[in-house]
């Protein structure tokens, strides 16, 4: 059977932190589903639709083995859903330390089977947010190395309408 690792987020909207973490796993899982999460947690910038369609757009062709798709609901139900057991979560700073463990034993509370497996950001990465790429990009500053061309794209459109 096939090893399924799961990657959730809001991907509010994806940079290309997210798809170099993406790719990476993509080269060590047979599957990786990409699941973006409804924003019951954060108040989201981009509708769900808008969010799959940039996640779908950001790693299509790069990996044939990358599966995207919304969620909502309990996680780790979706994950047994998928036949999975892995959840991939990024770490950059430590910061993202507190949250991600303290979610990683919740999840495993909940599920005991299902592990969450951390990948280290690539360094040119460590400091990009989904949240800093908006403020950055609503202040009319460059985000075209952060971000996938269409993200970009989506983003002047919504902030100058062009
Ligand atoms: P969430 O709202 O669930 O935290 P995000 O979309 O912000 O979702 O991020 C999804 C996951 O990707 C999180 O584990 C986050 O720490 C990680 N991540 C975010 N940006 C990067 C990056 N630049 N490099 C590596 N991992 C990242």
């Amino acid at each position: 059977m096939k090893t399924v690792a799961v990657y959730p987020g809001t991907f509010d909207p994806i940079t290309n932190g997210h798809v170099d973490l993406i790719k990476r796993a993509a080269s060590i899982y047979p599957k990786v589903i990409v699941l973006v999460a409804a924003d019951t947690r954060k108040e989201c910038m981009f509708t769900m639709d808008e969010r799959v369609n940039m996640v779908r757009e950001g790693v299509d062709k790069l990996c044939p083995n990358v599966q995207v798709e919304p969620f909502q609901g309990l996680l780790v139900e979706i994950v047994k859903k998928y036949g999975a057991k892995i959840i991939l979560r990024g770490l950059r700073a430590v910061s993202d330390f507190e949250y991600e463990s303290q979610m990683a034993l919740m999840n495993r509370r909940l599920e005991k089977g299902i592990e969450t497996f951390f990948m280290i950001s690539s360094e040119e990465y460590a400091y990009l947010s989904s949240s800093f790429v908006k403020e950055i990009a609503g202040l009319g500053g460059d985000v075209s190395t952060m971000v996938p061309a269409g993200v970009d794209k989506e983003l002047r459109k919504r902030f100058f309408k062009v």
